[in-house]
């Protein structure tokens, strides 16, 4: 008798055993959970821009009356924009992250590279940052400028836009959208793809740096930025 029992309990056991093999805990485990899984695979990139901040590397660019960088400036100004068109579901490739720069020491060279890079990216459209400078430090010239292609009808809108958005911040005077008709510029000329240069502001002037070198100046110059290339599809 107390053999059966014995039994009994050793079947019963294996039994529990049998049936922890197949309960609902040990089905194969998903490789992703609802949490994990990949969302969306399909988000469609709104297209291409090469940002190019100004400068860089050999050429710090010009100074402020307190010995700041248009290449650190422009610099910042441009990983900003880039922020909020990446986080808008576009594709930014800059022509340079730092200061370190992948080209040689010669302007020209300097400038090409950069168009050759968004030629690379086969990129859609080309935005440059600078600042500009004055004969002298506080001379009264200060204010944005905007250079583009003369009728070429994407950065035409672009330019316009950024002219209203630009004016909205109230930082500055608005020195107007100007052509490389009139002012060659290379990184314009030689782009075969829209193409636009900003002068922000005038690293001369006092007024114009504090503002774009403040947090709140700089984050608003990288909104009206981001904003006036996303509202033309390219
Ligand atoms: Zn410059």
């Amino acid at each position: 008798m107390k053999n059966i029992v014995t039994y009994m309990w050793i079947t019963l056991f294996s039994l529990c055993f049998v049936y922890a093999g197949f309960s609902p805990e040990k089905k194969p485990v998903e490789v992703y959970s609802k949490e994990t899984a990949p969302k969306n695979t399909t988000v469609v990139k709104k297209g291409v821009i090469t940002l190019d901040a100004g400068h860089g590397g050999y050429d710090g660019g010009s100074l402020s009356r307190k010995n700041l960088k248009e290449a650190d400036i422009a610099l910042s100004l441009t990983m900003k924009t880039g922020e909020i068109l990446k986080k808008n579901n576009y594709e930014v490739v800059y022509t340079r992250t730092s200061d370190d720069v992948a080209w040689e020491n010669d302007n020209r060279q300097d400038l090409l590279s950069r168009v050759q890079i968004a030629k690379d990216a086969n990129a859609d459209c080309f935005i440059s940052l600078h600042l500009n400078y004055g004969a002298y430090y506080n001379d009264g010239a200060r204010g944005f400028e905007i250079y583009i292609k003369d009728k070429e009808e994407l950065t035409t809108n672009m330019a316009k836009t950024l002219e209203t958005n630009l004016q909205e911040l109230n930082f500055t005077q608005n020195r107007g959208i100007k052509t490389t008709q009139e002012n060659p510029l290379l990184v314009i000329d030689e782009n075969n793809i829209p193409a636009m240069l900003v002068e922000i502001g005038f690293i001369s002037d006092d007024k114009d740096v504090a503002y774009i070198t403040s947090e709140k100046g700089q984050d608003a110059i990288a909104n009206a930025l981001a904003q006036s290339i996303m509202k033309h599809p390219l």
